[in-house]
């Protein structure tokens, strides 16, 4: 049985950037956001250091110099006037979210405090600047449940565990709908809006190593892909330099705010080494680098000499029990190591997607070289790519850009969702979700989704991490091949209707599947080294032929094809990126 259900607006994804679309949203029109989570189980509940902005409580600080650092940092492929928006609307954003009750940790004198954080520097790069507004390591934990507050306050519609699987098209190319799965049931849903705003997320999951939560398998790039529409920046993934040791849950680069330090298996600071100015707040890439370096060279740790430390244990006790005690917590519950004496075994971890969707500065969906809107269709957050994070993203700047884009496309959705009309369903509008799901579950033998999962994150963290070359990515690209054709016959044990996360888990292997391909794609066609995509067969920047980004399409047969359009330039000319 499928339902048919009307809104004037929908927002997929219940995290930071959709329940902020949500606020603006509902209230202008009839607005109901569609979660495969319940909200406050999102991962923007998991984010611990901070949120950026430059309010100068504590030192000195302009919002043009943020802007500065996030241009540097994203190693020139920003959008300039996106960041420099960011950054602008930045302060703001932040009282906004105090006036909305954010237990935000204050100064003496009762103002938002701020701490240093990888990348953010005082007048273009001079020293180290305190620019994250934090709560504890619980930032995220606070900024969802202060949005969901906000939600609850103003009567929005969850349909929670609820999976959208489509993305539904008029003929004319206007946004008609989406189609979704009820996991409590196994029943589809269509939902019919004027406007849609996906918000789902980031895909960390593509990686065996990543700090990021089982549910980030890419579901909203990977369902309007299959719809013809590009993904932007694919190859930029980050990882972050500090990930407890094997497992990858994320130590916060707050603990390097705080004044930790990274070392080799020598005891070495070697930072000082590879950025002289600003050492261990280097930024993520950067850092990653440096810990592979020393890997490489032999000055790694443990049994196999691939992890070096991250140490904290000179700090004051108080200021770890204070303002980093979540993350202490976890090298304590993870690893049984004691942060306050020892130091922790760490690894770089998969952990942010600066890549995704392609949008404007009004989270308006736009494709192609000249930027055609699609009617009607949204996105904001991980999932969407403005690109104010460019090759690499600052700390702090994704919780940032949540509140800040999440805001732009909510109103600019309710504007649309005001003046427009219900664009016509397709024929049958639910009939290619149901065909997709009924292939799964009446095959009575296959290949199993968990097998081809843990073959694909193990590739992609052998062949397409930290360091890259051509070679590893025609070998990636060649297992990819594999992995689909066995996943066109994959099988799960569970065919029943009633909380069948087994076929869930399955559909969002798919979802992976299509982000690795584009991110592998794209990354073996971009043949220079940016940000956080580094190949060890061409290790320096090309400005001259890479300075744009890249749009995968998926084409009706399946392959991928690239397309390129201008970095949006400004004030900052791009130079050597020194630290
Ligand atoms: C451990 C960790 C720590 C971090 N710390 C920081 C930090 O300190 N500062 C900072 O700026 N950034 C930090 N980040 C990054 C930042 O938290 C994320 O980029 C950001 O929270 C993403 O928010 P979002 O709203 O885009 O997505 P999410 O919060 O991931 O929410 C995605 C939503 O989409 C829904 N969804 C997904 N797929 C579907 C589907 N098919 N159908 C329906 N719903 C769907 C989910 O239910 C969920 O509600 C951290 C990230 C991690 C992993």
């Amino acid at each position: 049985m499928v339902t048919t259900h009307t809104y004037d607006a929908l927002v997929v994804g219940g995290g930071g950037a959709g329940m902020r679309a949500a606020i603006e949203l509902s209230d202008r029109v009839r607005t109901a956001v569609i979660s495969k989570l319940y909200p406050t189980r999102s991962h923007t509940g998991a984010a611990q250091g901070g949120v950026c902005a430059a309010l100068g409580n504590t030192e000195e600080d302009h919002p043009e110099w943020h802007a500065f650092d996030t241009v540097k940092g994203g190693d020139y492929l920003v959008d300039q006037p996106a960041a420099i928006l960011m950054c602008e609307e930045a302060v703001e954003a932040i009282y906004q979210l105090e006036r909305w009750g954010l237990p935000f940790n204050r100064t003496p004198d009762g103002r938002i405090d701020q701490r240093r954080f990888g990348g953010h520097t005082a007048n273009h790069g001079e020293r180290p600047v305190r620019r994250a507004c934090y709560a504890a390591d619980r930032t995220g934990h606070m900024i969802l449940q202060t949005l969901y507050q906000q939600c609850v306050k103003r009567d929005v519609r969850f349909f929670n565990e609820f999976y959208v699987l489509d993305l539904l098209r008029a003929d004319d190319g206007r946004t008609a709908g989406v189609v979704a799965y009820e996991l409590a049931t196994g029943e589809l849903h269509v939902f019919r809006a004027k406007a849609v705003v996906f918000a789902t997320g980031g895909y960390g999951r593509i990686f065996r190593v990543t700090s990021n939560a089982h549910a980030l398998t890419g579901d909203g790039p990977a369902v309007v892909w299959r719809r013809g529409i590009p993904l932007e920046d694919m190859e930029m993934f980050q990882f972050h330099p500090t990930g407890l040791a094997r497992l990858g849950v994320l130590l916060s680069e707050a603990a390097r705010g705080e004044g930790g330090i990274v070392l080799n298996r020598d005891g070495e600071r070697f930072m000082e080494r590879y950025a002289p100015t600003i050492k261990d707040l280097a930024p993520r890439d950067l850092v990653s680098r440096a810990i592979y370096q020393e890997i490489r060279e032999g000055r790694g740790a443990g049994p196999n000499g691939d992890w070096v430390f991250l140490d904290i244990s000179h700090l004051d006790p108080a200021v770890i029990e204070e303002k980093l005690p979540d993350i202490t917590e976890f090298a304590r519950i993870y690893l049984k190591v004691e942060p306050t004496v020892e130091p922790v075994p760490i690894q770089p971890t998969a952990h942010y997607a600066m890549g995704g969707i392609p949008t404007d500065v009004d989270g308006r969906v736009v494709v192609g070289a000249d930027e055609r809107v699609v009617p009607g269709l949204y996105a904001a957050g991980e999932c969407a790519c403005v690109s104010v994070h460019g090759a690499n993203r600052l700390g702090t700047n994704s919780l940032l850009d949540l509140v800040v884009f999440g805001r732009r496309a909510g109103l600019s959705a309710a504007q649309d969702a005001l003046e427009g009309s219900l664009a016509p369903l397709p024929e049958d509008p639910a009939g290619p979700t149901l065909a997709m799901l009924d292939a799964i579950l009446t095959r009575t033998s296959g290949d199993n989704a968990a097998d081809i999962r843990r073959e694909l994150q193990d590739a992609m963290f052998d062949l397409a991490f930290v360091v890259r070359s051509e070679t590893s990515l025609t070998k990636m690209r060649e297992i990819l091949g594999g992995l689909r054709e066995r996943y066109a016959r994959v099988a799960i044990g569970d065919r029943g209707s009633i909380y069948n996360t087994d076929l869930m888990e399955a559909v969002e292997l798919g979802f992976l599947l299509d982000c690795a391909e584009a991110l592998v794609v794209s990354a073996l066609a971009r043949t220079e080294s940016r940000g956080a995509h580094y190949r060890e067969d061409h290790p320096l920047r090309d400005d001259a032929n890479w300075l744009k980004h890249t749009l995968a399409t998926r084409r009706e047969d399946g392959s991928v094809e690239l397309d390129y359009k201008p970095v949006k330039m400004g004030p900052y000319v791009p130079m050597e990126r020194k630290y």
